[in-house]
């Protein structure tokens, strides 16, 4: 029977191992994306992520069809949809490249017994993180929970396949198929469309991944590492919403910076492995969260469930959120945030140091905002870098550090461009008070951490 090839967060036809082994078995191909928001423990996506999922599967279907084959869409629990459907193509095979969050293994376990005891083959393969995270172990064989060890042994590690060609025809499956009409899925915002700016900032879909880092490699690489922390530089690479959605592969990255690299000496060599590095933080966080499923909820560092937070200020939860908090560099992230779908690296640091330590607002609200305006909003990336940022997560920055917003935006907006691109009316009368004094807050913050210090 045909081989269906089920497509998740590996929105690509190059280098897409399980794409790639369903090729090779011969048979038509039944290609499937199905939409889950019914199993057990999945969490739905936030608004952003659904307009960029809108726009990537219009574009993985575009690709499949000139190559001959079609995107059945279908909705639903993954278990039982793909059940009936290997069931009603008499499918031989079941292909899927592998996902890392807990709720996203039980099913695909569960999935793959079914599969297997009616006869069915069913496989699944490594497509989007350079290293499983069980292969990279500690000396006593656990976990690593500090990255510059972690990083070290993905280094000593064999190095990462080269990237699979895109197939260059896919055995369509001629046979009926029952497909949903992606309209009907209701993932674009239209009461009220506010994705006007996201549509202005991005292009979803592989086409667009490989254009965005062949620009990047070409114009950027070389001095990624002296300007990837100014906002108003565009010095990174911009691709994580396209890793999110697997539109590109860490494999087709790490390969194409390592060969940029080689025609290039001193500190643009450097910035190439300085962003190779920075691609090892999303290796880290995949890590974390396979040995921590709870990463959303639960922090890392039991003593931070003492932390005693005030009571929700939703004045001052609704100020950062529209970017009205007075402080202009984190009122900028915030806007950027709502307008485009994005905010830099940087800022996003400030912006939640900000809320958690100066407003003093549990990270998981800050967390929840960011999973609903990111068109990157990743399982991992995102409650890893609150956690980070909390100080309560793997090695996170100590809870004492604090970032002054007023001296990040000296240092790294120093001419303001970033802020007046985002907060056009800074400087006016327009613009809004500091909602909260930063020393007072600060020091109320370090207070609060002194109750738990030492905790375990
Ligand atoms: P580049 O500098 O070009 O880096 C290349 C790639 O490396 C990125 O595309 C990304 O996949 C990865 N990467 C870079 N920095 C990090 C990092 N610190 N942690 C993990 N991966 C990294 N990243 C997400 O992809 N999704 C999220 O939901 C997310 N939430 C975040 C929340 C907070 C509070 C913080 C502080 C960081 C978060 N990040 C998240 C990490 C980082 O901000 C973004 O990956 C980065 O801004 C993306 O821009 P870029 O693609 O131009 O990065």
């Amino acid at each position: 029977g045909p081989s269906i090839v089920w497509f998740r967060d590996d929105l690509r036809l190059a280098d897409n191992p399980a794409l790639h082994a369903a090729v090779g078995r011969g048979r038509p191909i039944v290609a499937v994306y199905l939409l889950d928001e019914e199993s057990a423990g999945i969490r739905p996506l936030g608004g952003a992520a659904r307009w960029w999922l809108h726009g990537s599967l219009v574009s993985l279907a575009d690709s499949l069809e000139s190559l001959g084959a079609r995107l059945t869409l279908r909705r639903g629990p993954a278990e039982a949809v793909l059940t009936e459907l290997a069931a009603s193509v008499g499918a031989g095979a079941v292909f899927w490249n592998r996902r890392y969050g807990a709720a996203e293994r039980a099913v695909d376990t569960r999935l793959k017994s079914g599969l297997r005891k009616s006869g069915t083959w069913a496989g699944s393969f490594a497509g989007s993180l350079l290293h499983e995270p069980w292969t990279i172990q500690t000396g006593q064989g656990g976990p690593y929970s500090v990255f510059t060890p972690f990083w070290r042994a993905c280094r000593a590690a064999p190095p990462p396949r080269p990237p699979y060609p895109a197939p260059a025809a896919l055995p369509g499956y001629s046979g009926p198929l029952v497909s949903d009409v992606l309209a009907d899925w209701d993932l674009l915002p239209d009461r009220p469309d506010w994705a006007a700016g996201l549509r202005a900032a991005w292009q979803p879909g592989e086409a667009a991944a490989q254009r965005l880092l062949d620009v990047f490699l070409r114009d950027s690489l070389p001095r990624y590492a002296d300007e990837r922390d100014e906002p108003a530089r565009a010095a990174t690479s911009r691709l994580s919403p396209h890793l999110r959605w697997g539109e590109i592969s860490p494999f087709q990255i790490w390969h194409a910076t390592e060969w940029a690299r080689t025609g290039l000496a001193g500190r643009a060599q450097e910035s190439a492995t300085r962003f190779l590095t920075e691609v090892g933080w999303r290796e880290f966080s995949h890590h974390v969260l396979f040995n921590a499923p709870d990463l959303a909820t639960v922090n890392l560092r039991p003593e931070f469930d003492a932390f005693p937070w005030p009571p929700l200020d939703e004045r001052a939860l609704a100020a950062w959120q529209q970017g009205r908090t007075g402080y202009p560099l984190v009122d900028a992230g915030m806007r950027e945030l709502w307008r485009t779908g994005s905010m830099h690296n940087r800022v996003r640091m400030v912006a939640a140091s900000f809320l958690i330590k100066n407003l003093l607002i549990d990270w998981r609200e800050g967390e929840a905002w960011f999973w609903d305006t990111l068109v990157d909003a990743d399982a991992a990336s995102n409650p890893f870098g609150w956690q980070w940022v909390a100080g309560s997560g793997a090695d996170a920055a100590p809870y004492f550090r604090v970032f002054n917003p007023e001296l990040q935006a000296q240092k790294f907006d120093p001419r303001g461009e970033y802020i007046r691109e985002n907060v056009p009316e800074w400087g006016t009368d327009a613009y809004p008070a500091p909602i909260v004094d930063l020393g007072e807050t600060r020091r109320a913050a370090l207070a609060a951490y002194e109750k738990i210090k030492g905790l375990k």
